[in-house]
């Protein structure tokens, strides 16, 4: 990440693949900031970032000379496309402006943000260089949906997400495995995969539930009512899920630090290896797996 001369607010997240990638926060904290697994933004008030104040921080990276290694930049924090559109286009035109080697920006998209926007209006911020958009579904189970109150039904995450698609814009997206307890297990990796098949995202990641403590799904397994399943579970749970995913043509991303197999591939080319691989390590409980490493970040 490039930090030079900006002072972020609080605790900044970022997806694993924006590693190389300037964060700007165009926002603070969730305008959301309900969902029942989510402790990234609970000590922050939502609010925009005024543009003399992104304007600021662009310019301090000029100033310690560090323009030109700026290709790609994030913009935080948790759903800064909620921002509204002239403004996003404003931003983006100032990214081009400060930064010569501008490539393009990407940024978390809520299905309430999303549902703000036209294809239209992602076609042209893909214009501007907004080209990438991370969406956490989680599930595609509309229960469990509710459950973890993402605040829409999977079919309406569906529209929102199908936007980003639709203007030829990349989508990624991640499915948290686990979260629909063992109750639901099948259930929500069936439909989380029907999610995807209605969708046809360009990446699709899964990461495994990692309770954070203080969030209200903690409590729930604290309380016995939800029941997390065990590493073989999960990984039953990621088999039913890839197999019944049907895209044309998906980069699969398992290897987050929280899943214990990491896996992944190009679908459907490697669908029936990772099938097998699945099998191999669900039948023979003496394969070792790796110990969870790190909490769940979107
Ligand atoms: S998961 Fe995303 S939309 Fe939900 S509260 Fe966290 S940052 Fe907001």
């Amino acid at each position: 990440m490039f930090d030079a001369g900006i002072t972020y607010e609080g605790t900044v997240y970022r997806p694993p693949s924006e590693a190389h990638s300037l964060i700007l926060q165009a926002t603070i904290g969730c305008s959301y900031n309900r969902c029942t697994y989510c402790a990234m933004y609970q000590d922050k008030r939502f609010r925009q970032r005024s543009l003399d104040e992104l304007r600021a921080d662009m310019d301090s990276v000029v100033a310690t000379g560090g323009a030109r290694a700026v290709r790609r930049v994030f913009l935080a924090d948790g759903d800064a496309l909620i921002m509204r559109t002239p403004r996003l286009l404003e931003i983006l035109g100032d990214l081009k402006d400060h930064f010569p080697a501008f490539e393009r920006a990407s940024v978390y998209a809520s299905p309430q943000s999303l549902l703000t926007k036209s294809v239209e209006e992602i076609a042209a911020l893909k214009q501007a260089g907004l080209t990438v958009y991370y969406a956490g579904p989680e599930t595609g189970h509309p229960q469990v949906m509710q459950d973890i109150a993402k605040g829409v039904t999977p079919e309406q995450f569906v529209e929102g997400a199908r936007r980003v698609v639709d203007a030829g814009a990349k989508l990624s997206v991640i499915f948290l495995l686990g979260i629909g307890g063992t109750d639901l297990s099948h259930e929500h990796a069936v439909a989380s995969a029907e999610w995807c098949n209605a969708v046809e995202p360009r990446f699709v990641s899964t990461l495994t539930l990692t309770p954070v403590p203080g969030t209200p799904i903690c409590d729930r397994i604290d309380r016995g009512e939800l029941v997390l399943p065990g590493p073989r579970g999960i990984l039953a749970e990621l088999r039913t899920f890839i197999e019944h995913l049907d895209l044309r043509g998906a980069i699969f991303r398992g290897n987050h630090a929280s899943n214990q197999l990491p896996i992944g591939g190009s679908l459907p080319k490697d669908k029936q290896s990772l099938l097998s691989l699945l099998d191999a390590y669900i039948a023979d409980e003496s394969l070792p797996l790796r110990p969870p490493q790190s909490p769940h970040s979107l």
